[in-house]
């Protein structure tokens, strides 16, 4: 089968490997969509080591049909459309038991410890499959917005660590893939106002088409003075940072109310460094708090979202390239002119 192989830090080549021969009690999926994630690109430029294998195949993001079936695996038939939940959590280390398991402590997640999506055909193991990480889909559901359950179930944990409720006044910083499905979060969980801070003009336009209510140019106008005048001088109760650029956060913080959230969604760039007046977050009781992965029950919470239509996905796919072009696709999501990019066989 054709695959993308990453040999190394900034390695990677599409070639030909073997298609993966399943156990008894493991599936293979024939890839029909994966999409390329903020976390794949710091994989493949080498930024992002930990927890990488190399040789290995990444890609978290897996929508595609059953294509083989262990013999002592049921409830799947042959040509059924599955949405995969990549991680796999222990359930049995300390934060598992704490109800933290999109932290586990020894997850494995395919994509990483197990081969992923950036290929024809994935296994999928008999580990993800007894914990059921395969969510059936209905056949309207698209390939596309399949292989976003993964990143969408990834906002829903950050929406719930932010602790967004009826009435508030969001701050969406960036409007990427990320920041674009919080949006349109955000007015799910009840908010009256979200506010968009995103320097390019198709991401800004994108962003009012999916619900932002108000859309600022942080390059041309001032931010601060435009959260202040929309929230009565008070701030913004709720802040998500859906752009990973340390130099921002301290300015960022400045725009929370006192008492409000600030959610450290993206995963920062570089050494994740910033330099911050900590005075902001201590006389202002500002919750400062992070948001890593999903629990299952965020996963299916959002297949759920998905099927019943409640969230647009199409809207954020701007590119789809076959395995054998990935270096294009790979370049598109460098250049940023796109949202997100699939792969298909
Ligand atoms: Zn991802
Ligand atoms: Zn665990």
């Amino acid at each position: 089968m054709r695959a993308v192989v990453l040999k190394g830090p900034d390695d990677f080549s599409v070639q030909e490997v073997d298609t993966p021969i399943i156990g008894d009690g493991d599936l293979l999926i024939k890839m029909g969509k994966a999409a390329i994630c903020g976390t794949d690109l710091r994989i493949l430029n080498g930024t992002k080591t930990k927890g990488v294998r190399y040789p290995s195949i990444i890609g978290h993001e897996i929508c595609g049909d059953i294509f083989k079936i262990g013999k002592n695996v049921s409830d799947f038939s042959i040509g059924e459309k599955v949405a995969i939940a990549n991680v796999i959590p222990c359930n049995s280390c300390r934060c598992c038991l704490n109800d933290q398991e999109n932290a586990c402590l020894n997850r494995k997640a395919i994509g990483y410890e197990f081969d992923g999506g950036f290929a024809e055909y994935v296994l999928i193991p008999e580990i993800a499959i007894k914990s059921g990480n395969v969510v059936k889909l209905p056949n309207y559901v698209s390939y596309e917005e399949g292989a976003l359950i993964e990143p969408l179930s990834c906002c829903i944990r950050g929406l719930k660590n932010a602790g967004t409720k009826f009435n508030d006044c969001v701050l969406v910083v960036g409007a990427g893939p990320i920041g674009l499905m919080h949006i349109q979060l955000s007015k799910i969980a009840g908010a009256k106002k979200v506010i968009v801070s995103e320097p390019n003009k198709m991401r800004r336009e994108k962003a009012l088409k999916l619900g932002a209510d108000i859309v600022v140019d942080p390059t041309k106008e001032d931010l601060s003075k435009i959260i202040l005048k929309e929230t009565n001088n008070i701030g913004a109760d709720i802040i998500i940072m859906a752009i990973g650029v340390p130099a921002i956060v301290n300015s960022t913080l400045k725009l929370c109310r006192k008492g409000g959230t600030v959610n450290l969604f993206a995963g920062f760039a570089g050494t994740g460094e910033s330099k911050i007046e900590v005075n902001t977050i201590h006389y202002n009781e500002i919750n400062v708090n992070g948001s890593t992965a999903y629990k299952r029950s965020d996963y299916l919470q959002a297949a759920d979202m998905v099927i019943t239509g409640k969230v647009h996905l199409k809207e954020i796919v701007t590119d789809v390239f076959k395995i054998d072009d990935f270096e294009k696709a790979y370049e598109i999501c460098k250049s940023g002119t796109g949202l997100k990019v699939l792969i298909e066989p």
